[in-house]
């Protein structure tokens, strides 16, 4: 909580001592109801009771799906008594009911009252179900605790029938920072750094088209990003979506920031998406550790060869690096199966020594289109992508080719994503620094 703190703007720090200073005010203040317990415990909490809380229903769609509630609403009746009956392996709802001493009856008219009831077919291992039984034996109520913000209850109306209502807890999202610099393997950095398997998926997919995680990661190239981290109640559920991003490899600075039509741009409002990616293999494929002496599978020689070679599992995707027309999709003896892309009339790709090919010659392909996978056909030892990158028929660098500009935000949208895109750079720059700092 303080990184998080720490990390925040100004205006939010002024805004949580403001209230820390509020709630120690409210610590003096004589509580009213806790005086009056003490002579009346039927105004005290019970252990085991069930009090309804304020709770914010998110979407109307969510409120649609249910049975309209009757006049009287659950509120009214908080006298449930609940007995928990964990979900263990093996179990099914009828042996629940069982357990619990419900009639098979029973489940089956509250099984069938809705959409809502017929998901706790759908019960898993290690939940909950609450039962609340009524004075005459009948089930009153069930309580099923469907995620981290909702829980189910299914209650038994004046007609005997069940009504069911969804309480969805209001989720809290703060923005947290992560800094890091690279001493092994993007992946291992990224992980001690506290991201999650997802958000290094992610991240990498915002530069895809600027880096090649697979070949251009060094030692001490740093990463920093912006994201939203999610809470119930105070505790942590999850983290949400990346907000704004910053990589430095081998001394280059790339940014990007989210904006709100859900793509990234760089700080000047550019899209990140260009006419190529960087590799045609996903990273998350690739053996994360690099060597910066990597010796080329056939010739065993450093850097050898025309092209860029990517160690990976045979069957590993391989996609199209961008937009094209497949020109040839073939066998030869030295190749393999190979795939050659054209794109436009300056730029080619190659795709050399495929297991499988998935494009036919002539074909249309889109950026980022399967178009085989990594194999070890044609003159190879081992199972690697050997990818090349043709402009006017000449060998390039894609890393250091002069590539067509991307898109930018219209002016429009320009002067809102501006502001905002200063403010979250400079927050990276920060973080990076103090990072710097403490190392
Ligand atoms: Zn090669």
């Amino acid at each position: 909580m303080v990184h998080v703190v720490r990390t925040l703007p100004k205006k939010h720090k002024l805004f949580i001592l403001c209230f820390a200073i509020f709630l120690i005010g409210l610590m003096f203040l004589p509580s009213e109801k806790a005086t009056a317990s003490k002579d009346n415990s039927a105004d005290a909490l019970e252990i085991g009771k069930r009090y309804e809380l304020q709770v914010k229903v998110e979407d109307n769609e969510k409120l649609t799906e249910l049975n309209a509630l009757p006049a009287e609403p659950v509120t009214s009746t908080p006298e449930y008594n609940f007995i928990d009956h964990k979900v263990k392996n093996g179990d099914n709802l009828a042996i629940i009911f069982q357990r619990a001493g419900f009639s098979a009856k029973t489940l089956y008219n509250l099984i069938n009252t809705n959409a809502e009831t017929r998901k706790l077919k759908k019960i898993h291992p290690g939940e909950t179900l609450s039962f609340a039984t009524a004075q005459d034996g009948s089930l009153a109520q069930l309580k099923y605790v469907i995620s981290k913000t909702d829980t189910l209850f299914v209650t038994l109306n004046d007609e005997g029938k069940y009504d069911t209502k969804i309480e969805s807890k209001e989720i809290e999202t703060l923005t947290k920072t992560a800094v890091g610099e690279i001493a092994n393997s993007f992946w291992t950095s990224a992980i001690s750094a506290g991201l999650s398997e997802r958000q290094i998926m992610n991240f990498a997919d915002i530069f895809g088209w600027d880096v090649d995680f697979a070949n251009d990661i060094r030692k001490g190239d740093s990463f920093g990003l912006i994201y939203e981290s999610h809470y119930v109640d105070g505790e942590f559920i999850g983290t949400g979506k990346i907000i704004a991003a910053e990589f430095i490899n081998q001394g280059q600075r790339y940014a990007a920031i989210r904006h709100t039509d859900g793509n990234f741009y760089t700080p000047e409002g550019r899209s990140m998406k260009k006419a190529f990616l960087r590799a045609p293999v996903n990273f998350k494929y690739i053996s994360s550790s690099f060597n910066p002496r990597r010796l080329h599978p056939v010739t065993g020689k450093i850097k050898a060869h025309r092209g860029i070679d990517y160690a990976a599992r045979t069957g590993t995707p391989v996609v199209a690096a961008g937009n094209g027309k497949v020109i040839k999709s073939g066998y030869s003896k030295y190749n393999g199966n190979y795939v050659f892309i054209s794109h436009g009339t300056q730029y080619v790709t190659k795709y050399l020594h495929l297991n499988k090919r998935l494009v036919k010659t002539g074909q249309k392909v889109k950026q980022g289109k399967k178009i085989g996978t990594v194999g070890s056909t044609g003159r190879v030892t081992g199972a690697h992508l050997h990818y090349e990158f043709l402009v006017n028929g000449v060998h390039r660098n894609p890393k250091t080719v002069k590539l067509p500009k991307s898109e930018p935000l219209p002016r429009a949208e320009l002067a809102k994503f501006k502001p905002i895109a200063d403010n979250f750079v400079a927050q990276l720059e920060h973080s990076r620094k103090l990072q710097l700092a403490l190392n």
